[in-house]
């Protein structure tokens, strides 16, 4: 668990200065999307429950393949990788592999770093692997390996794991129209295929098959209030462009999908184009209609902003010899957000990878999204079932006439996050999950705006195998997606 203590210094705001506050905040807010996609495009050694794949765009053929850990290194197989470049055609014993890819020989052998292609030592760094007969070589030695069967250079890009082959790379550019409604346009060299999501505060576009690359800078700043700055990111195979915006967006395809368009969602959705592009093929342009539809019904939804505390370097409690609290509360969290959105809440994760968020980071942005509250996940290897945490605020720091205290901004919500408390508890014992509700002065409990409490996980009969069993996390998750619906009604967005 390992809370952090609320500073003893206090930052007294007067209250007519209230707006500077939320300017810092909302800086910090930024600056936290920044984080989460430039810091999730660095290659990260920590154990994930994603899958790891490698994304190969050629002429041909875009496809995308597993990557497989062995002795600490990425590996993915030959064939696969070389299949739908070319005929391929091969034969082994388990110990050795023989293999003829259009007109070009290659022989290579298990556990050696030395192998033949077209008459002609090869060095590996790291040694050829044979599993099951299928050969398997390391991404460290694509870059070198592959020209010597394609005859052409290879650009790969390996800590985001994307192979490109060829001149293919789609280049983005972006034209904002301002105006009352400002629209952002993105033009691509060719046909995009995106999944596009949205969140408070961002529209996110992730490429998997289509070779999109950098728009030149990672962010682009826009002179806009309402459509601020975009921002490209790399990372397992995918491409990410983010728009990040003071307005719920939505976005439209057009132009044969070589054009998307970005708009707040209170304007028209789409030109007529993008419609007419949509009903000839209407899988592919269920996005942005999904966009809209659900962005419209979020303007009514209470959003919960679910905080996995810890995360990055940070790696929270070390609940045993190889599993960090850090992974513990990113599972749960994503459990709890399912949950949650069954039960018709909009969900922020203020992360949603291994990456460091600072505390204020964290208060930053569920205070600038406006979340009708704010839920912390905790686990410790100690105790048994839950614990259910408010802030205890400092005595001076509760409200003081104009003057209201940083680390005190929790005050006028806490009662409601009693309330809170008390109904998770209440759920928990209903499914006789042992649970105990505590006051704290934790952080940044005492910084959230709105409704606020920390969950802690602890084992339950079956000890510390508990905290990452799907079963017994649903079984918390649904007690506390179930409390917040019993308490929706005092959960007020904020003014
Ligand atoms: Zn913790």
């Amino acid at each position: 668990m390992r809370w952090s203590k609320a500073p003893s210094t206090q930052y007294p705001v007067p209250s007519s200065h209230r707006k500077a506050g939320y300017w810092l905040l909302a800086t910090g807010y930024w600056v936290l999307l920044a984080g989460v996609t430039l810091l999730s495009a660095a290659p990260s050694a920590a154990p994930s429950a994603d899958e790891k794949h490698i994304s190969v765009y050629a002429p041909v053929a875009s496809y995308t393949l597993p990557v497989l850990d062995r002795a600490g290194r990425e590996y993915v197989g030959l064939l696969e990788l070389l299949e739908p470049l070319g005929r391929v055609s091969s034969e082994s014993n388990g110990r050795w592999l023989k293999l003829r890819y259009n007109a070009i020989d290659a022989e290579f052998v298990a556990g050696k770093t030395r192998a033949r292609i077209r008459g002609h030592d090869f060095d590996f760094a790291t040694p050829f692997l044979i599993e099951n007969s299928r050969g398997m070589v390391p991404l460290s030695s694509l870059s070198a390996l592959l020209p010597r069967f394609l005859g052409t250079p290879v650009n790969f890009r390996e800590s985001a794991r994307r192979l490109f082959i060829g001149d293919v790379g789609i280049q983005t550019s972006f034209r904002l129209d301002a105006g009352n409604s400002p629209r952002l346009q993105l033009n691509f060299s060719a046909a995009v295929n995106p999944t596009i999501s949205t969140e408070p505060g961002q529209l996110r576009m992730v490429f998997k098959r289509d070779p999109v690359v950098s728009p030149g800078s990672q962010s682009i700043s826009f002179d806009n209030k309402v459509i601020t700055h975009a921002s490209y990111s790399e990372n397992n195979g995918d491409a990410e462009l983010d728009v990040a915006a003071s307005e719920p967006l939505m976005a439209s395809f057009s132009n044969d999908r070589k054009t998307i368009i970005v708009s707040a969602v209170q304007q028209t959705p789409a030109p007529p184009s993008a419609v007419a592009t949509g009903s000839q093929n209407p899988a592919q342009v269920r996005p942005a209609a999904n966009i809209a539809s659900s962005n419209n019904n979020d303007v009514h939804r209470i959003l919960v902003a679910v905080d996995p505390a810890h995360g990055g370097d940070e790696r929270g409690a070390a609940l045993t010899d190889t599993l960090a609290e850090k992974n513990v509360t990113l599972g749960f969290a994503r459990l709890l957000r399912h949950e949650l959105e069954n039960r018709g809440f909009a969900v922020a994760l203020l992360r949603d990878a291994d990456t460091s968020l600072t505390l204020d980071q964290r208060a930053a942005a569920a205070n600038v999204a406006r979340a009708g509250i704010y839920i912390s996940l905790h686990a410790v290897s100690q105790g048994s079932g839950a614990r259910v945490y408010t802030a205890l605020l400092p005595v001076e720091g509760a409200s003081n006439g104009v003057f209201h205290a940083w680390n005190a901004a929790q005050a006028p919500a806490l009662p409601v996050s009693r309330i809170v408390s008390a109904a998770i508890v209440a759920e928990m014992q209903k499914r006789e999950f042992p649970v105990r509700a505590s006051s704290a002065s934790l952080r940044p409990l005492n910084n959230v705006l709105m409704p606020a409490v920390a969950v802690e996980l602890a084992p339950g009969d079956d000890g510390v195998a508990d905290l990452i069993s799907a079963n017994y996390q649903q079984r918390a998750a649904s007690a506390i997606a179930d409390a917040v619906v019993s308490v929706r009604d005092r959960l007020g967005v904020q003014p």
